[in-house]
Formats: structure tokens, sequence, C-alpha cells
């Protein structure tokens, strides 16, 4: 069995880790490593460059394997933003229910063909030999309004138009098919069974 750090204190990430890349692999969370004091700071310009920044930081600290990811919500009308800001749109402590409603107050009056938005997942992965990056994307629309109770984040405004329901109202079984973290973790575990 293969052992790989995952960069992040996000158990929920672990788990949706742990189901793609099957029982082949130990992942363990920076806590389960023994790393709970150690902090990357995510200031770089693209989910590119922080998400290698924080997978490359650990390998070099702890020498096993990393894995790291960056994601967000780039907005059309918006010019891609928020970007790399998104858990921190309405400020550095901001809540979900914040976040939402500073993007919908900027998108007030807005028409819906021009509500178009991406979901983005970076997965970084550090070894011996370098750094490898994994990109997924998930397309769709954001609402007028929240819709649906699953998930977190922005699920509850986002709308995928093959469903015809936000991704808070999809739940997670369809979710984990269809998202921008699953897709990339797949490209990353199809690059483990090539090598
Ligand atoms: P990070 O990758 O944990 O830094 O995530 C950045 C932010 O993007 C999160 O705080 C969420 O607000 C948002 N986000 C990332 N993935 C999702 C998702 O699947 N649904 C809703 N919001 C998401």
């Amino acid at each position: 069995m293969k052992t790989f750090i995952l960069a992040s204190k996000n158990k929920h990430k672990a788990e949706e880790i742990r189901q793609i890349l099957g029982e082949d692999y130990q992942i363990k969370t920076m806590d389960e490593a023994g790393l709970e004091n150690f902090e990357v700071v995510e200031d770089e310009l693209t989910f590119e460059e922080n998400a290698k920044k924080k997978a490359v930081q650990v390998y070099q600290k702890v020498g096993i394997p990393t894995i790291a990811d960056d994601s967000g919500l780039c907005v059309n009308f918006l010019n891609g933003a928020p970007g790399v800001h998104t858990a921190r749109f309405a400020g550095e402590n901001a809540t979900d229910e914040m976040n939402i409603s500073k993007l919908l107050n900027a998108l007030h009056g807005v028409k819906d063909d021009k509500r178009g938005a991406e979901f983005v997942c970076v997965i970084a992965f550090a070894d011996k030999n370098g750094c490898k990056l994994f990109r997924g994307g998930c397309k769709g629309y954001i609402t007028n309004e929240k819709r649906g109770t699953s998930g977190f984040g922005y699920d509850p405004v986002f709308y995928y138009p093959e469903y015809h329901c936000t991704l808070a109202e999809l739940g997670p079984e369809k979710k984990n098919l269809i998202s921008h973290r699953a897709k990339a973790l797949k490209l990353f575990a199809k690059s483990l069974n090539l090598s």
C-alpha cells in the first residue's frame, strides 16, 4: 500500500480522495501526519500556483508524496472573480452565507445568459520527480436566489444545466460524479495507473 499526504486539514476532501483512489492508497491528512501546526500561505495568483506551493512545501517537509488542491469559483460577468479569493470573497472570516450574498449582489439585475460560471479544481502531486498538476472544471450558471440544502460553499446558487437544478439540490452522489474536484482527482488517479 502506498501512502500519500493530503496537504489539507479538510477531512471531507480526504474522504473524497480515498473513494476515488481506492484501497491501494493510504491518505493521511496534515493532522494525521503530525503537521497540525504547519501552515502554507495561499497567496498566489492562480489555482495552479497555490496547489503547487502547498504540495511542494509539504513534500519538502515530510519526504512523503503529497497531494494538494486549490479550488474556487470563476464568474464570467466578474471577469473570473472571485477565483483564488473564493473562500474569502466577502472578507477574511467570511461565512458561506456572506460570500453568497456578496455574489448575488454583484450579479443583481444581470440577465440569465450572462450569469455563466465555472467551479475549478487543481490537484497538485509532489514527489521525488517534481510536481504534476491536474485541472477539473464544472460549468453552470449563478442563480438569482439560493436553492437546496446539501453540499457546501456556493452550491445553493450554482445551477447545473444538465440536471436542471443547483448543486445543493443535486445531492452528494451525483455531485461527486460531475464536480470539478472529482474530475481533477480522476485525472490524477489515471496518471497513477499509467506510471
Ligand atoms: P478551497 O479549495 O478549500 O480553498 O476552496 C475555496 C472555496 O471555493 C471554498 O471555501 C468554497 O467556498 C468554494 N468551493 C470549492 N469547491 C466548491 C464546491 O464544490 N461547492 C461549493 N463551493 C465550493
